[in-house]
């Protein structure tokens, strides 16, 4: 693993509840752990992927950001972190995913945009996720998550189970959800 940088913890109060956070840097990129005061031996834990456009910019193309609202909601009663993983647009970037979005505008749907523009359907690598669980000597966890790729790309840590994220459609995020479930194996 190369060279990790580990911020103190803080305090962040938000309108889910009182979290603590934690900065980790790699190369150019730096993830988040936010989580409950109380852990326990196998808490609940969401890897949200970064998606600026969903998370800050309030867009309803996909629905990143209902899943995050979703995850701090549950943690914040049910105890547990969310990993803010920085690999925006399944790892393709800003650039590479506005790109894509302006592919989709002309009638492709993601993994054909992913595609034509070089890019893998997903790019993301966990190898962070697992750094950042194994600080907190995490070992095991429930992951919060519609994607079974994500279970399968957490080798080192033990999932206890699987809680879906359910989130509604909306006409714009409704073929993106369609392709997600159909093309892409996540469990909508
Ligand atoms: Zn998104």
């Amino acid at each position: 693993m190369r060279q990790i940088d580990i911020s103190q913890v803080a305090k962040l109060p938000t309108k889910y509840g009182i979290f603590n956070i934690q900065a980790f840097k790699e190369e150019g990129k730096e993830h988040l752990a936010i989580f409950t005061d109380t852990l326990s031996d196998n808490p609940i834990v969401r890897v949200h992927s970064e998606c600026l456009t969903g998370d800050a910019l309030g867009s309803v193309k996909c629905d990143c950001g209902e899943q995050l609202a979703f995850a701090q909601e549950l943690i914040a009663q049910e105890n547990g972190m969310v990993i803010y993983h920085r690999q925006e647009g399944r790892n393709i970037g800003l650039l590479g995913k506005v790109n894509a979005y302006a592919l989709q505008d002309k009638g492709l749907d993601t993994v054909e945009a992913n595609h034509q523009l070089g890019f893998k359907a997903d790019e993301r690598t966990y190898e962070i996720v697992e750094y950042i669980l194994e600080y907190f000597s995490i070992k095991k966890i429930q992951l919060l998550t519609n994607n079974p790729d994500k279970i399968n790309s957490l080798k080192n840590i033990e999932i206890t189970k699987r809680l879906p994220i359910l989130i509604k459609a909306n006409p714009y995020n409704k073929e993106y959800l369609q392709v997600k479930k159909e093309q892409m194996g996540h469990l909508l």
